[in-house]
């Protein structure tokens, strides 16, 4: 079982037994991931069916076969989760996978100032990995290399422009909406399923965001949202954010309840 990052494929992009990359999707694959000719992907198809890919050049894919994902969420959801102080990401990491996380990217807030050592990536790459298979899983998610939240905030800024995506930051205290009711909204408005939708949630370290990331947070599009009314520890809420996305996405009954 690999590290496979999912990326959704347009029909007039399948010619041939391959795959014609978008510029967007160039860009993702070779910048932000870092892929090289002969890595492998995710390509999912219009109807939701994935396949597993092989990058050829810059700008095209082979496919190679259709993977069944019985296992996988029908949504792809990156957390970025500010570091916690000690060894917490390392269960952030464990449950998330085990709840169906996609990618995980380690944030460096203004009240986490800690850099990691290298080997701790290796490590959570490691952790991921067991649980993923522990949990039965298709994939392994994805953890990226920690990076300060502002510089995540701006690379995303210019991408998902392009993407119908939903982008949430978990804020303690305040009046937000309760993330379950967003998502149930979400899930509504795209109810035939056509979109492949992708969730991106961000949750802050022990201190909590300052004001000042919440205010560039929303500038760039993320909806501040509460996980209800007690305080949750900064390894609790991802893992309380993930089980209510999961929940929301695999259950069919709340839609007849509204
Ligand atoms: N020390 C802060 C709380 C930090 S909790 C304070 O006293 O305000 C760590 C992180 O978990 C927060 O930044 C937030 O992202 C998330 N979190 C905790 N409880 C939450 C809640 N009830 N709703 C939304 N997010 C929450």
């Amino acid at each position: 079982m690999a590290q496979l990052q999912r990326l959704a494929i347009a029909p007039f992009q399948f010619r041939d037994g391959q795959i014609i990359l978008t510029v967007e999707q160039q860009h993702y694959l070779l910048r932000v991931l870092r892929l090289r000719k002969g890595d492998r992907f995710i390509a999912i198809d219009a109807r939701g069916q994935w396949w597993l890919a092989q990058l050829e050049d810059a700008s095209s894919a082979q496919i190679k076969e259709p993977i069944d994902a019985k296992t996988e969420l029908p949504v792809e959801v990156t957390l970025i989760v500010a570091l916690p102080k000690g060894s917490g990401f390392d269960e952030v990491v464990r449950q998330t996978t085990e709840l169906g996380v996609t990618m995980i990217v380690p944030a460096l807030s203004q009240r986490t100032l800690i850099k990691p050592s290298p080997q701790k990536l290796a490590r959570w790459q490691r952790i991921a990995t067991e649980a993923a298979e522990q949990s039965e899983r298709q994939i392994v998610p994805v953890i990226l290399e920690p990076v300060p939240f502002s510089t995540i905030l701006s690379s995303l800024s210019q991408e998902v422009s392009q993407e119908a995506n939903m982008q949430f930051i978990c804020v303690a205290r305040g009046e937000s909406n309760h993330l379950l009711t967003c998502l149930q909204e979400k899930k509504l408005a795209n109810i035939d399923g056509k979109k492949n939708i992708k969730i991106i949630i961000a949750t802050g370290p022990e201190g909590g965001w300052t004001p000042a990331e919440i205010e560039h947070a929303r500038a760039a599009r993320f909806q501040p949202v509460s996980l209800g009314r007690r305080i949750l520890r900064a390894v609790t809420a991802p893992v309380v954010a993930m089980s209510l996305i999961a929940a929301v996405w695999e259950s069919n009954n709340f839609i007849e309840t509204f």
